[in-house]
């Protein structure tokens, strides 16, 4: 399930460089993840890194956007055609 981003945010700018799938957009008001480019970290880590850096909680799961995890890891072969994912 891809992640999204709550009105909590205070567009600090901190989970912007932790997503290696450059999901993470700043918006006009909040920063945004592009829910085609997520994989909830899936390919990469093992835990959500912006998750992990949001200093108020403000990355969550998107209840909208429900996947799998091999469709989490198709997502991301396809954002990163010829590597292997270091998580499966
Ligand atoms: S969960 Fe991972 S892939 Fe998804 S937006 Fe956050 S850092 Fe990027
Ligand atoms: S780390 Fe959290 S508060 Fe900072 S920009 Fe990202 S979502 Fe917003």
């Amino acid at each position: 399930m891809a992640y999204k981003i709550t009105e909590e945010c205070i567009s600090c700018g901190a989970c912007e460089p932790e997503c290696k799938n450059e999901a993470i957009t700043e918006g006009k008001e909040i920063y945004v993840v592009n829910p085609a480019k997520c994989t909830e970290c899936m390919g990469w880590f093992e835990s959500p890194k912006c998750a992990e850096v949001c200093p108020v909680d403000a990355c969550v799961p998107d209840p909208a956007h429900k996947e799998t995890k091999e469709q989490l890891l198709d997502k991301w072969r396809k954002l990163h055609p010829g590597k292997t994912p270091a998580t499966t």
